[in-house]
């Protein structure tokens, strides 16, 4: 199966994230216990969670154009992959899992690209948290691959 196919588990985070409810306690406590250990400051953490998590439920519902761009060179190939997909405590844009890959697509001003956004606060510190998911996933056995909005559209 192709296109968009979210599963149980991200089903349940985005219910639960819908009705204004926090994440589960294990996810919370998981990520509290990681961002201590890299010295990431709560408030600026909430900050940019937040930020994702509406992001990320935006994206559900609404594709943005990159995402648009890169899901129908994904079905263009006939390759099976699941979208904003809940895996290692994160939501990631796609999914691969026959190839064990992952596929972000960091939008320029969110993920502070160096020739549309060199300067984005936002982006730095959302940089270091991309680089934390990273990191995880491939520890985890899978390929994390990064391609910029501007690359797309
Ligand atoms: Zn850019």
């Amino acid at each position: 199966m192709t296109g968009r196919h979210l599963s149980d588990s991200t089903k349940r985070l985005i219910s639960a994230l819908n009705k204004g409810k926090k994440m589960p306690a294990w996810v919370r406590a998981k990520i509290s216990a990681t961002n201590k250990a890299k010295g990431i400051r709560p408030s600026r953490l909430a900050l940019i969670k937040g930020a994702k998590v509406r992001q990320s439920l935006g994206a559900i519902y609404s594709n943005t154009k990159p995402e648009l761009a890169m899901k129908a060179w994904l079905e263009s190939r006939g390759v099976e992959f699941r979208q904003q997909e809940l895996l290692f405590d994160h939501i990631w844009d796609f999914v691969i899992p026959s190839l064990k890959l992952i596929i972000e697509v960091d939008g320029c001003y969110w993920h502070g690209c160096p020739i549309h956004c060199p300067n984005s606060v936002v982006g730095k510190s959302r940089t270091v948290l991309d680089h934390e998911y990273d990191s995880i996933a491939k520890n985890n056995g899978w390929v994390v691959r990064r391609i910029w909005e501007h690359d797309l559209v």
